[in-house]
C-alpha cells in the first residue's frame, strides 16, 4: 500500500525517463530517486527568461511550442526533446494572429489544467503559458512573406496563417533561444515554412522534424479531433485511408493527377466531408510534383472539412 502511494507520487513529480519502475510480478520496486521534476510554470517572457539564463551553459534547449490541448503528438516532441537531452521548454499559446477564421479561435480547445499535468507526466521541465497582451503587447505590425511556400495548401486556403505563425515562432525563439526547437510533420508545410524563417533571420537553432503520432484507426492526432462529434469522429479515419489508397495508386504507376482524382472521388462520395485540396507535393519546398520523387521526397497533403471541423493530414514517402 506504502509503496503504492510513494509511487503515484513519484509518477508524478518523477521524470519517467530518469526513474522507470521495474516490474516484478505485481510488486512494484522503486528506483532511488534521481531527479524530481515538477513542471515549473512561466506566465510572463521575463520570469521565464530569468529562470533559464543560469541553466544555458552546459545545458542545451530544447523548445516546443503548442496551442496546448495535449496529446499524444505533442507528447512525442517533449519525448524527442528529452531523448536528444535538451532541457525541455514547452510552450502553450493559442495564437490569434494565425487564426484568419474568427470562429476557429473561439472554438479552439482548451485545458491548460490537463496540459500541465500532461506535460510534468511527460517529463518537460519548464512550461511558457503566457497571455495574448504579454505575447502582443501590441498588435504587431510586422509582415512575412514566404514567397512560394505559401502560395498552396495551407498558405493559399488560410490567408495569413503563415504570417501569424512566423511572427509568434520567431517571438518563442527570441524569448526561449532554444539550440534544438521541435516541430511535427502532422504540419508539414509549417515545418517548411519555420525552416525559412530560420534561415531568413539566422536563428543559431536546429530545426527537428518528428514523426505523425495516430490514433490506432489511423486518424492523425489533432487538437481539433476533441470537436468531432461521435459520428464525425467514426467517420475521421477516412482522412488517412484517402492518402494511402493515394500512395498506392502512385506505387502502381498511376499519374499524380489520376491519384488526386482518385481522393477527391472518394470524398465527394460522402456528403459529411467537403475535400478543400489534395496535392502531391515536394515533401520539402512544398510545391506541386508531377511525379513521384526520390524517396522520402514526396508528401501527400490534404485538408477536409468534417462537419464544422477543419482537418490536414500528410503522408510522405
Ligand atoms: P499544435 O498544438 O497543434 O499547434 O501543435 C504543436 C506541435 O505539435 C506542432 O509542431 C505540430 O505539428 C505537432 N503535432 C500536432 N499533432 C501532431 C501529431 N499527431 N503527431 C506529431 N506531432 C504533432
Amino acid at each position: 500500500m506504502i509503496y503504492l502511494k510513494i509511487y503515484k507520487i513519484r509518477q508524478f513529480f518523477l521524470t519517467p525517463q530518469y526513474n522507470l519502475p521495474k516490474k516484478d510480478g505485481d510488486h512494484v520496486s522503486l528506483q532511488p530517486i534521481i531527479k524530481l521534476t515538477p513542471v515549473i510554470r512561466f506566465d510572463t517572457t521575463a520570469a521565464l527568461r530569468q529562470h533559464l539564463a543560469p541553466l544555458r551553459s552546459g545545458q542545451s534547449i530544447g523548445l516546443v511550442p503548442t496551442m496546448g490541448a495535449l496529446h499524444e503528438g505533442h507528447r512525442s516532441l517533449i519525448e524527442a526533446a528529452r531523448r536528444a537531452g535538451d532541457l525541455v521548454v514547452a510552450s502553450v499559446f493559442v495564437n490569434p494572429a494565425q487564426f484568419n477564421n474568427p470562429d476557429d479561435l473561439a472554438r479552439y480547445p482548451r485545458s491548460l489544467d490537463d496540459d500541465y499535468q500532461m506535460l510534468e507526466a511527460a517529463g518537460c521541465d519548464v512550461v511558457l503559458a503566457p497571455s495574448v497582451t504579454e505575447v502582443y503587447p501590441e498588435p504587431p505590425t510586422l509582415r512575412l512573406n514566404f514567397g512560394e511556400l505559401e502560395t498552396a495548401m495551407e498558405g493559399a486556403f488560410r490567408p495569413g496563417h503563415f504570417n501569424g505563425v512566423g511572427i509568434v515562432v520567431a517571438k518563442l525563439l527570441n524569448i526561449v533561444q532554444p539550440h534544438r526547437a521541435y516541430f511535427g510533420q502532422k504540419d508539414l508545410q509549417q515545418v517548411a515554412v519555420v525552416r525559412k524563417l530560420i534561415s531568413d533571420f539566422s536563428f543559431p537553432v536546429e530545426l527537428v522534424r518528428c514523426s505523425t503520432v495516430r490514433e490506432a484507426d489511423g486518424l492523425a492526432m489533432s487538437s481539433r479531433n476533441r470537436n468531432l462529434t461521435p459520428e464525425e469522429r467514426a467517420l475521421a479515419p477516412a482522412l488517412h485511408e484517402a492518402l494511402i489508397l493515394a500512395q498506392d495508386l502512385l506505387a502502381e504507376g498511376q499519374s499524380t493527377a489520376q491519384a488526386k482524382a482518385a481522393v477527391t472521388g472518394f470524398f465527394s462520395s460522402n456528403p459529411n466531408f467537403r475535400l478543400e485540396y489534395v496535392e502531391i507535393a515536394n515533401a520539402d519546398t512544398l510545391q506541386p510534383v508531377g511525379e513521384v520523387l526520390a524517396p522520402g521526397q514526396t508528401a501527400i497533403c490534404l485538408a477536409v472539412y468534417l462537419g464544422k471541423v477543419r482537418l490536414i493530414d500528410n503522408v510522405v514517402f
